[in-house]
């Protein structure tokens, strides 16, 4: 099966060029002016729009459980939405809890996995515990291909690690040439805060954000940027929101910590005032770390700029806010956290980044693409149009003028973060491996086409 896209402007993250992309065999097998096309080949005619290599979302939860409930989408919802967006590989979390083992979580995850998405995946395994046992669950769990092991400071005696169990996790972690994704914030810092807000009668959304202002995500950074130091391992700090944060990670990097700065869409283009909303509404807005201020989201745009942030993630947890978010009505501390994006990272990254000048056409597809395949072992495979990758690629239309709504939306879950919000810029055409997934801005795609991408160590 043969695929040529004809005549597009093909941007990877080093530049750009006018030319066709020719696909076989479920890769790039050639790049050039007018190339030829033999019988049979599918064409598609991408003049005027852009050419982009499938997009990469890093940071993503499609199955969740949590008190009692879960997550609302499959992996058939969530690789429908993510390809109809753009987005053609996402990285889910195995979430073992403290009493739960790894191995037997990776099966649960299989479960719900194998066979049922439309496109390529990955996971990073949540590390919740650290003894012998889990140690030895580790070495295999990398030798499957898992090679980034997640960590949180905060949420201690559920998913979070003990302090003392933080180096050995890290020293495991270099031994074995794995990344380190981190939720950096300090347990105890929220738990004191929480209990204070409570007890003054502060239960609404729009309270959340005092239980975890800046600097309990700022003394989180420093931490990890401490263990990384003594131990070499290589981090990934997740979701970073703030100014103060930032600042720790740069602090990190100057006496040569090893540390990549992700940050989510949200925390670029929504700030605080959201989780105020009245009537509760404030609930689809609260998220850990919350939204911050306008000036911590010209922070991490210039973050981005020059190279100090390296990614824009969703974090992506869709839960309902009738029936889910709704649990925290009158205790903030209740609410589950999370926004879901998967499905419109790609268009409002390209419209408020590309579109408002914040970046450039190159750097957008570095930090929504590129980045998060070097990072996490997908590049060259993944995250660039080039002979031999798979061919992931988005054909992409700068005109298109695009309202998000729930209404409209293909995730699973009953509000957008974004409601009404008009993008311009929207993907036309999306393959994976070389096959047809959304064509004129429809799903196209085969269920249980995707696969699981095994992947090599690479901080060795
Ligand atoms: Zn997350």
């Amino acid at each position: 099966m043969a695929l040529l896209i004809q005549n597009g402007e093909i941007v990877t993250d080093a530049g750009r060029q006018v030319a066709d992309v020719h696909c076989e065999d479920e890769q790039i097998t050639r790049i050039g002016r007018d190339l030829a096309v033999p019988p049979g080949t599918t064409v598609i005619d991408a003049t005027g729009k852009y050419v982009f290599p499938g997009f990469v979302d890093p940071h993503v939860h499609v199955y969740l459980p949590f008190a009692g409930t879960q997550t609302r989408d499959t992996y058939e919802t969530a690789s429908r939405a993510a390809l109809l967006g753009g987005t053609t590989c996402f990285i889910d979390f195995v979430n073992p809890e403290r009493d739960q083992e790894p191995l037997e979580c990776l099966e649960t995850w299989n479960a719900r996995s194998r066979g049922k998405s439309a496109c390529d995946f990955t996971y990073h395994m949540t590390v919740s515990r650290f003894d012998a046992g889990i140690e030895s669950q580790l070495r295999e769990v990398v030798a499957r291909g898992i090679t980034s092991f997640k960590i949180y400071l905060a949420y201690k005696g559920i998913v979070g690690l003990e302090n003392s169990e933080l180096e050995p996790v890290l020293r495991l972690a270099r031994e074995l040439g794995v990344i380190v994704p981190t939720h950096c914030e300090n347990a105890e810092m929220i738990d004191q805060r929480q209990r204070e807000l409570i007890a003054e009668g502060k239960t609404g959304p729009e309270w959340h954000y005092w239980s975890r202002p800046p600097v309990v995500e700022a003394d989180g950074v420093r931490r990890l940027m401490m263990c990384a130091e003594r131990t070499g391992a290589h981090v990934y700090v997740v979701h970073t929101t703030c100014r103060e944060a930032l600042a720790e990670a740069e602090a990190g990097r100057q006496r040569g910590v090893d540390v990549h700065v992700e940050t989510c869409i949200q925390h670029l283009l929504l700030d605080k005032s959201y989780a105020e909303r009245p009537g509760f509404e404030g609930a689809k807005y609260v998220m850990s770390p919350p939204l911050r201020d306008k000036a911590d989201q010209d922070a991490l745009w210039a973050g981005l700029r020059e190279g100090r942030v390296n990614t824009v993630a969703t974090d992506h947890a869709p839960t309902n806010f009738e029936g889910q978010k709704s649990m925290g009505k009158g205790d903030f501390t209740k609410i589950p956290g999370g926004v879901p994006g998967i499905e419109h990272r790609v268009p409002l990254l390209f419209s408020r980044g590309v579109g408002q000048n914040r970046l450039s056409l190159e750097q957008f597809v570095r930090i929504a693409s590129t980045e998060p395949a070097r990072l996490f072992g997908l590049y060259p495979r993944k995250g660039t149009i080039a002979i031999g990758s798979d061919a992931d690629l988005v054909v992409f239309d700068p005109d298109r003028e695009t309202t998000l709504s729930a209404k409209t939306h293909a995730m699973n879950v009953d509000y957008n973060a974004y409601e009404g919000w008009t993008v311009k810029g929207w993907p036309k055409t999306v393959t994976v491996r070389g096959q047809l997934a959304v064509h004129d801005g429809e799903f196209v795609g085969e269920m249980g086409r995707g696969e699981f991408i095994a992947r090599e160590p690479i901080c060795v």
